[in-house]
């Protein structure tokens, strides 16, 4: 079951029974929502602006391949590994989906290996960009791959 949230004009379903919480800085131009899922599967939605980017990484490929070197180098993740990449059209723009394998094993580390799905949109209609994410431990019994789908399918972003 889903349920739709709506906010500063843009808005998507999310599972129903998460739990959401804010960034404390949110706005209409920057901000962030995570939403727990029963376990540790987590959807996290950000926001911002694109002006703020375009110097940078002025296409969703190039903001997608920033994020993935982002996370190549954090801490404590012994392997990231990009699984499949692809362009979808999300509410009219061309957006980049990636799914990655991120292995966090070590032993002090209560993670497991992960998966994650991403999602990299560049809406000039709001002159906002979207990020969508969603973690989940590797043979959850949530199902990752439809509740990323739903996210996708139901993102109207101005
Ligand atoms: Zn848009």
């Amino acid at each position: 079951m889903f349920e739709r949230l709506r906010i500063y004009n843009f808005g998507f379903e999310y599972p129903k029974g998460s739990t959401i919480s804010f960034g404390k800085e949110t706005s209409r131009s920057k901000g962030h929502v995570v939403f727990r899922l029963p376990g540790e599967e987590r959807v996290f939605v950000s926001w911002g602006q694109l002006d703020s980017i375009s110097q940078k990484f002025g296409t969703p490929e190039a903001h997608a391949a920033h994020s993935l070197s982002k996370l190549s180098n954090a801490k404590g993740l012994r392997e990231v590994r990009l699984i499949t990449k692809a362009v979808a059209n999300v509410n009219g723009h061309a957006a980049v989906l990636t799914h990655i394998a991120v292995d966090s094993a070590g032993p002090i580390s209560k993670s497991r290996n992960r998966e994650i799905r991403a999602l990299h949109l560049h809406c000039e209609d709001s002159g906002r960009f979207f990020i969508l994410n969603e973690s989940c431990v590797t043979g959850s019994p949530v199902d990752s791959p439809r509740v990323f789908a739903k996210l996708q399918e139901s993102f109207v972003c101005h």
